[in-house]
């Protein structure tokens, strides 16, 4: 016997182990066995693989007559259950993520707050002070903005999902390092995969850069959708910005008025 054969048998072989399968007989081409097709032999292009249809009827009555799973033809592999990730999945892949230098100075990491089906996706720069302590994101007086906005657009906070392009505090709130974002950002993009929003609102131009790609000045850009990966996307100043500057909260307004009327719209 080759070795691949060999390393496919001991393979299944484990298989069935784990199943608490020890004992197996041989059985040969028998033609009173019905015989019925497997789902994999349904596969465009491949021969309708056939397997017996119970698992009686041993030669041996000794041992038990197994047969494979129906989905299964012997020898190829256990086809792995595919399906959208989850939040909760790409958290536990986060893990106690040491991916960027960001890891040293944080106490928590601040994965993201909401609905994990949320029409409206937030995603901002970077947790602060008070997001480091608290481990979650927009909780200080910027957060206390953005709720009152999230008002004003007929919703209430846990009816959106708040996120940020990197999950650790940076040092001074300074922005986040091109290498942190490219460390990170992937994972933000998983979450707005995993959650399918109907739009994603940037809050400042670090949001913008990463999931738009957009280099011009933010005071250019903002009020204005775009597309990411097939979702719109809409970019407004950060409320950290508009509590620098309250004059702006007229423009931020405006905008949230923009987002009002889109989420009106039908699908
Ligand atoms: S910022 Fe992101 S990539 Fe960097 S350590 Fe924190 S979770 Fe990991």
């Amino acid at each position: 016997m080759d070795d691949p054969l060999r390393q496919q048998i001991a393979a299944w072989l484990e298989y069935y182990r784990d199943l608490g399968i020890e004992e197996f007989y041989h059985r040969a081409p028998a033609e009173h066995v019905e015989m019925r097709h497997s789902k994999t032999a349904n596969r465009p292009g491949t021969e309708p693989a056939a397997v017996p249809s119970t698992i009686s009827g041993s030669p041996d009555s000794r041992t038990p007559a197994i047969s494979p799973p129906l989905s299964l033809s012997l020898f190829e592999a256990p086809e792995p259950v595919r399906g959208p990730e989850t939040l909760e999945q790409i958290r536990a892949d986060l893990g106690d993520c040491q991916r960027c230098k960001l890891a040293a100075g944080r106490k928590t990491i601040v994965f993201g707050q909401g609905d994990p089906h949320a029409a409206l996706v937030f995603v901002g720069e970077g947790p602060g002070a008070d997001e480091d302590e608290q481990g979650l994101p927009f909780v200080g007086r910027a957060g206390q903005l953005l709720n009152r906005m999230i008002q004003f657009v007929g919703m209430k906070r846990e009816e959106v999902y708040i996120c940020n392009i990197v999950k650790c505090r940076p040092p001074g709130n300074r922005t986040p390092e091109k290498d942190e974002v490219d460390a990170c950002s992937p994972f933000l993009f998983r979450q707005l995969q995993a959650i399918q929003p109907r739009l994603i609102c940037c809050l400042g131009a670090p949001a913008m850069k990463t999931l738009l790609g957009i280099k011009e000045g933010i005071t250019r850009v903002r009020g204005q959708f775009f597309d990411y990966a097939g979702t719109k996307a809409f970019v407004a100043y950060h409320p950290a910005y508009i509590l620098r500057n309250p004059r702006e909260e007229k423009i931020l307004r405006e905008d949230f008025e923009k987002i009002r009327d889109f989420l009106k719209r039908p699908r």
